[in-house]
Formats: structure tokens, C-alpha cells, sequence
């Protein structure tokens, strides 16, 4: 199969019908050991200090992983792919431009889907086959997501990289479906985290240092309950097509679908607190104004640029939030006992 690099989250069923092997270029960038050269291939490239890491990483990765084709989001995602596309086609790569619809909406999304297709050379109905073959790592995923919640037993740090990796499977759907479902079968047997441990919500973009975050946050007495985007990747509202499934998929849309669905899930998910991940120079980081007004619980905001593990400022802040989160929660306490009284 032809390998086709996305740079976000797009209907991959459409590609794997086309006969593509769909790789998602951050996960690439962020899982490879040389990242901080990848962002300097696209530095020494002409990419401006103040652009985004990711942009950068996506870039340095095509550059450098022999990447020939991509498909870049021009509508839904980031501004920058824009240009990043044209700098891509600058340098001989091949590239398709993909809009999500300006709403969720699924008449509009089974357009996007059907020209998709036939720019690919596939029809949709070959797509929706493959939305049946990747229903069951979609489960496994989302059972994951409720093993973390729920039951206690899977790491804000796993359920962040299952969930972030369904945007392409790692490549390959059934070794995920393989691997994941040996690890569920793993962790049943696991002792569940106590109870009284503060619980984390994720949301925001996923981060460029997670490798230390979740773990650091742990060792510091609380842990994350719900990686926001990540689930969405997911896919957790599948519907009955592709388009449904893709109408429902909030991370494309208004700011305000996405506050919803996070508001929900703090309720059912019983989150103490919020970090909401912004990353240097990216416009996303606007909408912390929005979350704000939209969640009414303490939260943390915090921003990550080319650091690829947690430096001493960002440790600093999550240990001074947990702590004020930890004596509010004792505060609360005190005046539920004295009520009782
Ligand atoms: S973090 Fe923001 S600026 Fe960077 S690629 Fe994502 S959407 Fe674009």
C-alpha cells in the first residue's frame, strides 16, 4: 500500500479504500528520537521561530521519512497547513487538500466524503466497508477510555496514546486491535488507582511533551481522567455512516461543540480540575478565553513550545494547581462533615 501522510485527524476510511496506508505525520514527528532535528530541517528551511512546533515537525518529517503524497485539512484544523501545503508542493511532493464542512452537518460532510472519494479514485460505499473493519479497534479504544474512568485501571499516559494513535492506527489496525486487546486482557487484572485521588481533565491539542506529564501529574497525587481530543479521535459518536461519524467528530467545528461535549464529560466523569494544553503560536490558544467562560471549574492553562520534556517552569505550575486543588478538596470535606454534624 502507497503511503499517504495526513497532518491531523481526516476520514482515513476513505483512504484505506482508495488502497493508502494513512500515517499521521505528528505522530511521526513526536514519536521519533530526533525531533528537535526535524523542527531544525524545517528552521534551516526557512520556517520562521515563531511557528508552531507541529508545523515544523510535520514538515521535518517529509522532508526526511520519505514521505511522497500527503492529505492536508485545510478547512477544520490549522491556518498554517495552508501554507505549509504550498511549501510541500514547492518541494515536488504531492498534496490533496481536504475541507471539513464549515458545520457539522451530515448532508454537507457526505459531499466532502463523496468528492473525497472520487478524487481518489474510490466510491464511498467501498469507504463505509472499511468503517465496519475498524469498528472493533474503535471499541477497543473507547473500552480503554472507560477502563480509565471508570474502573481505575489504565494510566492518563496509555489512554493518551491509544486514543492519539486511532488517527491512524499506527498504521496498521489489526497489530493496534492485537496489541490494545492483550493490554485490556492485562490491565483487568491490575489493582484500580484509589479512590481518592484527585482526577485531571486533558483538553486542549495533545502535547509536545507528553511523555513526562502524565507521570509527573501522578506523582504529584492526581491523574487524568479524560484526554478531550485525544478521545475524539477515537471517534466515540460513530453513527451509522462515515458521514454521521465524521459530523459528530467535534475537533473540526466551532469551539462551542467542543466545549459542550467537554462539559459533559467532566460531569460524568467527576473531574476535579482542568489542564487546558495551548501550544506556542497557535490560535487555538484563543479559545482559552472561551473554555473559561464555558467551565466552571478550576483550571490550569499551560503552554508548550519546543520543550520536549516538562521544563522546571511548567512542573512549578502543575504542582502549585494540584495543590490548590488538593485544599479545596480537604475545605470541602471539612464542610460536609460539619453538616452532617
Ligand atoms: S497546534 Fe495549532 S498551530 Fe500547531 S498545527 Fe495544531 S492547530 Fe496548527
Amino acid at each position: 500500500m502507497k503511503r499517504i501522510g495526513i497532518t491531523t485527524t481526516v476520514p482515513i476510511e476513505v483512504l484505506m479504500a482508495a488502497g493508502y496506508k494513512p500515517v499521521d505525520l505528528n505522530n511521526l514527528f513526536i514519536g521519533s528520537p530526533e525531533r528537535e532535528r526535524l523542527v531544525s530541517v524545517a528552521e534551516r528551511a526557512g520556517f520562521p521561530q515563531n511557528c508552531c512546533t507541529w508545523i515544523k515537525g510535520i514538515y521535518g518529517v517529509c522532508m526526511e521519512y520519505g514521505i511522497n503524497t500527503v492529505l492536508c485539512v485545510t478547512t477544520g484544523d490549522c491556518s498554517n497547513t495552508i501554507m505549509l501545503m504550498e511549501v510541500l508542493k514547492l518541494k515536488g511532493l504531492e498534496v490533496l487538500p481536504f475541507a471539513y464542512p464549515e458545520r457539522p452537518d451530515v448532508v454537507l460532510m457526505q459531499g466532502a466524503l463523496e468528492d473525497l472519494a472520487r478524487r481518489l479514485g474510490t466510491t464511498l460505499d467501498k469507504a463505509e466497508k472499511v468503517k465496519c473493519e475498524l469498528a472493533n479497534a474503535r471499541q477497543l479504544a473507547l473500552e480503554l477510555d472507560g477502563l480509565t474512568w471508570k474502573e481505575g485501571l489504565v494510566s492518563g499516559q496509555e489512554n493518551h496514546f491509544w486514543l492519539v494513535s486511532s488517527s491512524d492506527f499506527n498504521g496498521d489496525y489489526r497489530e493496534y486491535e492485537r496489541s490494545l486487546g492483550k493490554l485490556l486482557g492485562e490491565v483487568k487484572k491490575r489493582k484500580p488507582y484509589p479512590d481518592n485521588m484527585l482526577r485531571l481533565a486533558y483538553i486542549g491539542v495533545p502535547p509536545v511533551f507528553a511523555g513526562g506529564l502524565y507521570s509527573f501529574i501522578e506523582r504529584n497525587g492526581a491523574r487524568v481522567v479524560f484526554n478531550e481530543i485525544q478521545r475524539q479521535f477515537a471517534m466515540p459518536a460513530p453513527g451509522v455512516s462515515l458521514a454521521q461519524q465524521y459530523s459528530n467528530y467535534t475537533y473540526p467545528y466551532s469551539i462551542f461543540g467542543r466545549a459542550d461535549d467537554i462539559t459533559t464529560q467532566l460531569r460524568r466523569r467527576r473531574a476535579d480540575g482542568v489542564i487546558h494544553y495551548v501550544q506556542a503560536f497557535c490560535h487555538r490558544g484563543i479559545g482559552d478565553i472561551i473554555f473559561r467562560h464555558a467551565i466552571n471549574m478550576p483550571m490550569l492553562t499551560l503552554e508548550g513550545n519546543t520543550d520536549f520534556t516538562l521544563n522546571s517552569h511548567v512542573r512549578t505550575r502543575i504542582e502549585a494547581f494540584i495543590d490548590m486543588l488538593k485544599r479545596r478538596a480537604a475545605a470541602s470535606n471539612k464542610a460536609s462533615a460539619k453538616s452532617e454534624l
